[in-house]
């Protein structure tokens, strides 16, 4: 029997095939007999992929495409489904166009009214969400921050009043200035949780305020090895108001008896939510 959208029933398709995050049994049936099934494979590192496709049986004519040539492999690409191939396209883990090449061809592809078929599979960000027990009902997916801390800072305080779960992919040489960037941003009283290697022997989750997920990961000597997707429960409202307390008042009382500076520093502790933003709303505040 052929089941529905296999390369077998689609001549000049391209399928859009996810591929594992780390164990090799996250490759659904339908995409072993996809990637078995059509002409050629359209992959970011050839020489990565062919150990997965090695490992399948399948040996296939490939052809890389990365961030860097995509555009011009479309001339060849479109030539190809024009002739009739079935071509799937892969990246190096998960699926492809999420922080991964394809954009640029899946776009072109649908413009021209060619059939693109997704094979769906492991991708990083769901499997994290699924199991990290934050709000799900809502999540923006940020992808990879700005590597400087400067940039990051300025990139996270886009992010602050978000209140829906903020999702990133982050490296492990730079998880730790992360978390500590996240903590200057939104208060270290701020939920988070990282999922470490994914499916791999070392899975790991690490969960708690900012503060201390930052002390986790500073006691964890396997802390700076692997991938990690960060995933931080979105803002409680709008504005600096810390969950039932009424910050304005709390500032109004305090600033009677105190320095700007102290007051700003109390509510700082007392709520979580960043010094900075405190500072200058006592200020505003002061008589
Ligand atoms: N296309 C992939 C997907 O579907 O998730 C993502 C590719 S992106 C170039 C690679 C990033 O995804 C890593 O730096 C890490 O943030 C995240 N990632 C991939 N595999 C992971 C895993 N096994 N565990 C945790 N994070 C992972």
């Amino acid at each position: 029997m052929i089941a529905n959208n296999t390369p077998a029933d689609r001549a000049g398709t391209l399928f859009v095939v996810a591929t594992p995050i780390g164990n090799l049994e996250d490759l659904s049936a339908r995409a072993r007999s996809v990637l078995g099934a059509v002409d050629r494979i359209l992959a970011e590192d050839t020489r990565h992929s062919g150990r997965l496709l090695q490992h399948l049986g399948i040996s296939k004519p490939m052809i890389s495409l990365h961030d860097h040539n995509e555009r011009d492999r479309l001339e060849r690409v479109l030539d190809l489904l024009g002739q009739g191939e079935r071509l799937a396209l892969i990246s190096d883990a998960g699926t492809p166009l999420i922080s991964d090449p394809g954009y640029v061809l899946v776009r072109e592809l649908r413009a021209r009214g060619i059939t693109v078929v997704p094979v769906p599979g492991a991708c990083a960000l769901i499997a994290a969400l699924s199991a990290a027990g934050l709000p799900t009902d809502r999540f923006v997916f940020e992808g990879f921050l700005p590597p400087k801390s400067g940039a990051r800072k300025r990139a996270l305080e886009q992010c602050r009043q978000q209140t829906a779960t903020i999702v990133f992919y982050e490296s492990p040489r730079r998880i730790a200035g992360c978390v500590a960037d996240m903590a200057e941003t939104f208060g270290g009283r701020r939920e988070i949780v990282l999922a470490r290697e994914l499916t791999k022997t070392f899975e790991t989750f690490y969960s708690g305020t900012l503060e201390q997920v930052a002390g986790q990961l500073a006691e964890d000597p396997n802390a700076a090895k692997g991938e990690y997707v960060v995933m931080v429960r979105g803002a409680e409202g709008n504005g600096p108001a810390g969950g039932d307390i009424n910050v304005d008042a709390l500032l109004t009382a305090l600033l009677t008896e105190l320095p700007v500076k102290k007051a700003a520093r109390i509510v700082a502790d007392a709520t979580g939510l960043p010094r900075n933003d405190l500072y200058k709303r006592a200020l505003s505040l002061k008589p």
